[in-house]
């Protein structure tokens, strides 16, 4: 079984498994008790957020656990939007391709009376910094733009578009999920005022994140109740989720260099491999994309078919994004950088882990061109396309 997947989550690694059941078995006190129990999963608690915070470049009290990427991709953006409701800035700036716990939570705060700008992504799937700046306006209360894209893997000019946000004096939030633990992130360096991560996508453990806000920016909570996490959200701490999650981060990152080099010669030779299969196209970007990520349209073709006749084959992988399987809808990503409903249909996304081999990716090379192969043998718009009845597009 080759399981090509990554992006839309991780196995978890030997030691965030470790450090889970150890806390599972001996840490099970509530960090808000006094007596020793309580006080030794508060210490758990207390250096897993100092750590998280020493990996991005940010201070422990800047960091509030939540459970997960959408949690925190909620939270920063409510935050921002009631910051800004105050001062009556109610404009947003965004891309048409993030995250749906990003697009999702604009379109309910359009219907609060936000007004919400969508940045073009473009055919190679980057954000124009110049286009940020000049979409910023007096009113405009939060700019948010993922650092990576999770189907595509095009990493946007964090940096530059922070300079501009701070210079402008706009908040900028960046969901960077797909971004921790697999390339280095700064948020002093990048300028970010809010930044949310999820520990499934770095070999953590499900159903936990953190969200960092920069010190004086006021966190709306979302959850009601107890003091926990100085009032920004309410409810008895996952400690050993928590535990396993700074443990994750921390080998990640050790990691990295390593990993890096090795997953960028893997991505580079299945793209290229993959691109020998004739009317077809890498999306986004070849070169500012995360190392183990790797996207493509085959024309005359449907994705969900390429993926259930690999799957067969044993490899695992996915059309784009997990939220429109089942539906007929092509992914708002693919549409977002231009490729037509026909294309976009035909895609496959391929997101690789460090432990993948030579082998193996030689293996899906040869899979993926026999199963497209195959499946233009009897679809109807193949035959279409090359008896010229339709014109191609790739
Ligand atoms: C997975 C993902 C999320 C959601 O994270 P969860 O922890 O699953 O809620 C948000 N944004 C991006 C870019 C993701 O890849």
């Amino acid at each position: 079984m080759i399981y090509a997947d990554n992006a839309a989550t991780t196995r978890m690694s030997e030691k965030a498994i470790q450090t889970m059941t150890t806390l599972l078995e001996e840490t099970w006190g509530n960090p808000s008790s006094l007596y020793e129990h309580g006080q030794k999963a508060k210490t758990v608690l207390e250096n897993a957020r100092a750590e998280i915070a020493a990996a991005i470049g940010a201070d422990a009290r800047e960091i509030t656990f939540t459970s997960g990427g959408s949690e925190a991709d909620n939270q920063a953006i409510r935050s921002a939007a009631e910051i800004g409701r105050a001062k009556g800035k109610m404009h947003i700036i965004s891309t048409a391709f993030e995250h749906h716990a990003v697009l999702h939570t604009l379109e309910r705060l359009k219907k609060e009376g936000f007004e919400i700008t969508l940045l073009d992504v473009h055919e190679n799937g980057l954000v124009v910094p110049s286009e940020v700046e000049a979409a910023i306006r007096e009113d405009t209360c939060l700019v948010t733009i993922m650092y990576a894209n999770n189907e595509i893997g095009t990493i946007q000019p964090i940096r530059e578009i922070g300079e501009i946000c701070r210079k402008k004096n706009v908040l900028f939030h960046t969901d960077a999920v797909q971004a921790i633990g697999h390339i280095p992130v700064s948020v002093i360096e990048d300028h970010i005022d809010l930044l949310s991560s999820s520990a499934h996508k770095f070999h953590g453990p499900k159903g936990v994140g953190f969200l960092y806000a920069k010190r004086g920016i006021r966190l709306t909570p979302l959850i009601e109740g107890g003091a926990q996490e100085r009032g920004r959200r309410a409810g008895t701490e996952n400690v050993p989720g928590i535990g396993a999650m700074a443990a994750a981060l921390k080998e990640s990152i050790e990691k990295m260099p390593e990993n890096t080099a090795h997953l960028l010669r893997m991505r580079d030779r299945l793209i290229a491999g993959l691109s020998e299969i004739p009317h077809c196209a890498l999306n986004g970007d070849a070169e500012k994309r995360l190392p183990g990520n790797v996207s493509f349209c085959f024309e005359g073709i449907e994705g969900e078919s390429l993926l259930l006749m690999l799957d067969d084959m044993g490899i695992q992988a996915s059309s784009g994004s997990a939220c429109t399987s089942g539906s007929l809808d092509p992914s708002h990503v693919l549409l977002a950088i231009g490729r037509v409903h026909d294309v976009a249909h035909g895609s496959l996304r391929l997101s690789l882990g460090e432990d993948i081999t030579e082998e193996q990716v030689d293996e899906i090379i040869r899979s993926v061109k026999e199963v497209v192969t195959s499946l233009r043998g009897f679809s109807p718009v193949w035959r279409d396309l090359t008896s010229g009845k339709k014109p191609f597009i790739l």
